[in-house]
């Protein structure tokens, strides 16, 4: 399940780079169509030059259809949320992880409160906490401590707006799962550039810089939130907020 993470956080940088090149592309290429359209409609193009502009037309579209063939094969799969419990989102990622921690001498302590519901696609958060409990381990040497709590509180005003455009429920409630670890902690300026693609710290090879930014993306598209705070010496705590509700809730 470990390599088919690292494969699928892999898969997804190709998709990113992919969906940002063909981005940059794209505005160019509709430009260039459309100054070709306007040429053959110049007047006196004689019908050589007509046969050259629909040579031109013609491979242009082959290049339109070809990026949006690579944009739809990459493009990450949307979430589906469901009401999935609390545990059940911890507990695997908890299984995976616990090997790696103990071989470095790293406590990782769960508390997670009972019968909550989190809106979550199950997968997606899986490998958002992944992601989260490797960065913690990274940064922490032995001896160190890493948490990972879920609780449940009312939501903010702020965090009400927007439902409708995510299709989240609108709810009163958002659960939290906190990833907080006792490790070296970031550097303020690193703090906002480590949610930018391909920022890594780490050596060639061990690091893709994608963790944080494809974690916040799935979130975001979960209708939730991904924050962190650091500071230097003390560690960082890394915050996801989704919508959450008691399991005995009549909403679920
Ligand atoms: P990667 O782990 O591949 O480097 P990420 O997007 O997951 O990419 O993280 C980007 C960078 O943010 C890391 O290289 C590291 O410098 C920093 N970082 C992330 N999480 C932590 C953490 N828990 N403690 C200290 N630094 C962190
Ligand atoms: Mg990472």
């Amino acid at each position: 399940i470990k390599d088919k993470l690292a494969r699928s956080e892999r898969l997804a940088a190709v998709g990113q780079l992919v969906a940002s090149v063909a981005h940059e592309v794209g505005t160019p290429l509709h430009s260039i169509a459309w100054h070709v359209e306007a040429l053959a409609e110049e007047p006196g193009v004689t019908p050589a030059m007509q046969k050259r502009i629909g040579i031109i037309d013609e491979q242009l579209n082959r290049v339109v259809r070809i990026i949006q063939d690579l944009l739809s094969s990459t493009r990450q799969r949307k979430p589906e949320p469901t009401w999935y419990p609390a545990e059940r989102l911890i507990e695997p990622v908890v299984a995976l992880m616990e090997p790696g921690y103990h071989a470095k001498g790293v406590t990782l302590h769960t508390a997670v409160a009972s019968a909550l519901l989190v809106w979550a696609d199950a997968e997606k958060i899986h490998q958002v906490l992944v992601n989260l409990l490797s960065n913690a381990l990274a940064a922490t040497g032995a001896g160190g401590h890493v948490t990972v709590a879920v609780t449940i509180r009312q939501a903010s005003s702020e965090e009400m707006e927007g439902a409708s455009c995510t299709g989240r429920p609108d709810l009163s409630t958002v659960v939290t799962l906190v990833v907080s670890d006792s490790g070296c902690g970031m550097p303020r300026e690193d703090v906002e550039r480590a949610f930018q693609p391909f920022f890594t710290t780490k050596a060639v090879g061990k690091g893709t810089g994608l963790g944080l930014f494809l974690s916040r993306e799935a979130v975001s598209a979960h209708g939730g939130r991904l924050t962190l705070e650091s500071e230097i010496g003390k560690g960082t705590t890394v915050t996801v907020v989704l919508p959450g509700l008691p399991s005995d809730s009549a909403v679920a």
